[in-house]
């Protein structure tokens, strides 16, 4: 399975419902943006990330493995032009008047100088048919003077930046090896927020040390950031990480998916409605991933979803 996002994987929403649990999905917001229809095409413009690179630590988070990132046109030998252009070839066979957002998704897409991100983000603006970009990073790699080049260039264009919070309890961070607390991801997003730049959040629900009640606990904090789109994903265990052998030598406890849907909609539930949520789920390729080995494609997890959101509202 290829790592860039579709908008048509999104939980299938009836109008901005999810069963009778009103919500506002990405799927229907994203069609509200624009007068056509737009994919998001990943980038991997060949930046490293300060956990990895020894600025923090080498170790990295200890979830992290890039490999599950990238598809198979996204690679750092080519330009970011190449790459959206293949991109593009790979979209526009199905739906021949796409337009396309530029996803800078790997690693940290903001670690580097403000020039040389400048011409990064332009030259993807520059291709024919993207008409926005969408910035994936960590939140203490977000400076003043970069925000207000972002700020101006939000006038000019779409823009979402999207910053892994992944928990709001410090003992979780540390423990992931995350490298930044959730008061440093709660300071970028509102100095991003108050300059008027759509800004989105990424969390991990199931982390070591983190139960149901603890993730329901941190839902109405997550609530309270002046976020404007979240992304919420299960805890996968992908091969190779360090997260990987922690598991091997004391294996924990891993949602099964009847669980994690019981979760998601709890957690929804203590959301703002004016939220918008992107997606609830993520699948790793197979072959990468060791746990939970759920086996089920997006629609298949949204139907299960759908189902189990019927049974508890007619209780
Ligand atoms: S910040 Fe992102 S790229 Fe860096 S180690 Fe953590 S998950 Fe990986």
């Amino acid at each position: 399975m290829f790592g860039f996002i579709t908008f048509n994987d999104k939980i299938h929403t009836q109008g901005g419902f999810l069963g009778n649990m009103r919500y506002l999905d990405f799927g229907t917001w994203i069609r509200q943006q624009f007068p056509f229809r737009v994919q998001k095409i990943s980038i991997d413009a060949g930046f490293t990330c300060p956990n990895r690179d020894g600025k923090i630590s080498s170790g990295g988070c200890t979830f992290c493995d890039n490999r599950t990132f990238s598809p198979s046109f996204c690679t750092k030998e080519k330009t970011i032009t190449r790459q959206l252009e293949d991109g593009k070839a790979f979209f526009a066979h199905k739906y021949p008047d796409m337009k396309y957002l530029a996803y800078f998704q790997s690693f940290t897409n903001t670690y580097a100088k403000t020039d040389q991100l400048k011409q990064m983000y332009e030259e993807a603006l520059a291709v024919d048919d993207v008409v926005g970009v969408v910035i994936g990073t960590r939140p203490d790699c977000m400076s003043n003077e970069l925000l207000d080049y972002l700020e101006a260039l939000s006038h000019q264009t779409f823009l979402i930046v999207e910053y892994g919070i992944e928990s709001a309890n410090n003992q979780t961070l540390l423990r992931i090896n995350r490298g930044h607390t959730f008061e440093c991801s709660r300071d970028t997003i509102e100095r991003t927020h108050a300059r008027g730049i759509l800004t989105g959040g990424h969390i991990i629900l199931g982390l070591p040390g983190e139960d149901q009640q603890e993730s329901l606990r941190q839902a109405p904090i997550i609530s309270s950031l002046p976020l404007d789109i979240l992304k919420i994903h299960q805890l996968q265990i992908i091969r190779g990480t360090r997260l990987a052998r922690e598991y091997a030598r004391q294996p924990f406890h891993l949602y099964s998916v009847e669980e994690y849907i019981d979760l998601i909609i709890s957690y929804v539930s203590l959301l703002r409605d004016d939220l918008v949520l992107e997606r609830f789920v993520s699948q790793s390729p197979a072959d990468l991933l060791i746990a939970p080995k759920w086996g089920l494609k997006n629609h298949e997890f949204t139907n299960l979803l759908n189902k189990r959101i019927r049974e508890r509202t007619t209780r």
